[in-house]
């Protein structure tokens, strides 16, 4: 086994670890080790070859962890989506973000204009977490849950369907590995 490790190039920069087997024949395979990306590679294997494959691993495995953790900017650019589809482009708000919540999926404080979500609402599915930054957006127009807050949430399409799937998590149902896949539109 030859190790040899160097820099790349990239927003994400782990520490990179190419190795050459000679028992590989032609596959390249990658994982991430206490925080250093691996990349296996058939010993017979080229430099130039070998830092071209570490370059595609590791962006394809910072693709895999982007979507594992949203961020508040990824928290943040769904949100300015969900303005322009669902509340016209109306909306100003001074920050949304992911936030220690308690027991609550999220909050919006109507005066500062500042939207919370949950750091758990980071696993649910996509269309839950859109629901949940549409019912904190349209707080900040409308403070109650009164009749003019649900018909603004209600132009969210699936709302009726992402509040029966938090109130069945929030009751211990439905928890578990697979319920994202079965429950994807
Ligand atoms: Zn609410």
């Amino acid at each position: 086994m030859a190790i040899q490790e160097q820099e790349l190039s990239g927003p994400w920069q782990p520490p990179v670890r190419v190795i050459g087997s000679r028992r590989r024949r032609r596959t390249v395979q990658a994982r991430l080790r206490s925080g250093v990306l691996e990349v296996l590679v058939p010993e017979s294997m080229p430099e130039r070859e070998r830092l071209r494959w570490a370059g595609i691993m590791r962006a394809r495995i910072e693709r895999q962890l982007q979507r594992a953790q949203p961020t508040d900017n990824r928290l943040e650019e769904r949100a300015q989506a969900l303005n322009r589809r669902i509340f016209g482009g109306r909306l100003r708000w001074n920050s949304v973000s992911f936030a220690e919540q308690g027991r609550r999926w999220g909050s919006c404080s109507y005066t500062a204009g500042v939207v919370r979500i949950s750091h758990r609402a980071a696993k649910l599915p996509s269309w839950v977490l859109d629901y949940l930054l549409v019912h904190e957006l349209a707080h900040l127009e409308h403070a109650d849950h009164g009749p003019a807050f649900w018909e603004l949430v209600m132009r969210f399409p699936m709302a009726e369907r992402a509040r029966g799937y938090l109130m069945a998590i929030d009751h211990g149902f439905g928890e578990g590995e697979g319920e994202e896949e079965t429950l994807r539109p």
